[in-house]
C-alpha cells in the first residue's frame, strides 16, 4: 500500500458491513482512510519500531447511527491519544449508565442515539461462553459478526435504548449473566471448540431461560422475538482445524494472507504452511507499519518437525 519508509500506514480499525469484514487503513498525513475487504487480503508488514503510534479516533453517535472520526495525534494509551481516549471513556459511560441517569444527563447527540428500536440477545462462543447484549436497530446489524458470537438468539425489541439497557443489566443481576466475554476465551474456542449441536442446546435452555424472565419485565413497552442467528462463517472449513499464530504481531516482520476473520480475529494462511494460523489483530491497530523489500521472520513449528 505504502513503500515510503518516512510515512507509515496504520490499521485503524476492523469494520463489518453486510456481515463481511473490512480492514481501515490509514497512511499518515492522508486525509481519508481507505477500507480494505479483509477476505484474501495479503498482507506483508513490518512494525517500524522507530516511528510513534498514532491514535485511531474514536466513534460518534447520532441520530443516524454511528460515524467513526479520524484523528492526527500519536496514541499516548494502547491505541488513542488523551483527548480521544476520555472522549470515548465519557460516550461508554454515557451509553452504559444512560438509563440510570436519565435522558438529559448523557447529552443530545447520544440521546437520540438511544431513542431509536433496540434489540435485547444471548450469545454463545465457541469456548462455551455466553453472554447478553443488546443492538441498535429491528433487523440485521453487525453486532454479532463484530464480537465474534457462533450462535446467539434475539429475544426480545423495545422502543429504546435506555429500556433495552434497563433489561440487560436486571438479566445480569438475576440470571447472572454476563455482558462481555474476554478475547483470550473466544481465542481459545477457535483453538478448541465444543461441537456445534452442544453450543446450540446450551444456547436454547440460556435463551428460555431469559425468556420466562422478559415475560415478566417487558409488559407493554415492548415484543418478544424468537430469531435464531449464527455465525456465517459456521460452514467455513478453515475454522476448523486452526493454529495459534506463533509469533508476536505487533513486531517484527511478517507476510500472510487474511482466509476470514471471526469478531477481530484472523484465520490467516502463510505461504509454505499448510495449516491456517488465528491470529487477533487487535495488536496491530495503530502501530507504525511499513511494507517493503525486508525478510519475514521465521516461524519456529516445533510440532510441524515431526
Ligand atoms: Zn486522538
Amino acid at each position: 500500500m505504502n513503500t515510503d519508509p518516512n510515512s507509515p500506514f496504520y490499521l485503524t480499525a476492523v469494520n463489518w458491513h453486510a456481515e463481511e469484514p473490512f480492514l481501515q487503513f490509514r497512511v499518515q498525513g492522508d486525509e481519508s482512510s481507505q477500507s480494505m475487504s479483509a477476505k484474501e487480503l495479503d498482507l506483508r508488514f513490518r512494525v517500524a519500531a522507530d516511528q510513534d503510534r498514532q491514535c485511531i479516533g474514536t466513534v460518534d453517535r447520532s441520530e443516524d447511527g454511528s460515524t467513526s472520526v479520524q484523528c492526527d495525534s500519536p496514541a499516548v494509551s494502547a491505541r488513542q491519544c488523551e483527548r480521544c481516549q476520555t472522549k470515548d471513556n465519557i460516550a461508554a459511560a454515557n451509553m452504559h449508565q444512560a438509563h440510570r441517569r436519565g435522558r438529559d444527563a448523557i447529552g443530545k447527540a447520544m440521546g437520540a442515539y438511544l431513542t431509536h428500536p433496540h434489540r435485547l440477545y444471548v450469545a454463545i462462543f465457541r469456548d462455551g461462553s455466553t453472554k447478553v447484549g443488546t443492538t441498535r436497530g429491528l433487523s440485521g446489524g453487525n453486532r454479532l459478526v463484530e464480537q465474534g458470537a457462533w450462535y446467539a438468539s434475539y429475544l426480545t425489541q423495545v422502543d429504546d435504548g435506555f429500556f433495552v439497557r434497563e433489561l440487560e443489566d436486571s438479566i445480569t443481576e438475576k440470571l447472572g449473566i454476563n455482558q462481555a466475554v474476554d478475547t483470550r476465551k473466544k481465542f481459545a474456542g477457535h483453538l478448541q471448540p465444543l461441537p456445534d449441536q452442544e453450543l446450540e442446546n446450551q444456547l436454547t435452555q440460556l435463551a428460555n431461560e431469559v425468556e420466562k424472565f422478559l415475560t415478566k419485565e417487558i409488559g407493554a413497552k415492548g415484543s418478544l422475538l424468537n430469531d435464531r442467528w449464527s455465525n456465517p462463517r459456521i460452514e467455513d472449513q478453515t475454522w476448523t482445524n486452526l493454529v495459534s499464530y506463533p509469533t508476536v504481531i505487533n513486531q517484527g516482520a511478517h507476510e500472510f494472507t487474511i482466509k476470514s476473520m471471526v469478531g477481530r480475529l484472523a484465520a490467516c494462511n502463510r505461504t509454505g504452511f499448510a495449516e491456517n494460523f488465528l491470529v487477533d489483530l487487535q495488536p496491530l491497530l495503530a502501530q507504525p507499519l511499513e511494507t517493503g523489500d525486508f525478510e519475514i521472520d521465521e516461524f519456529i513449528m516445533q510440532d510441524s518437525l515431526f
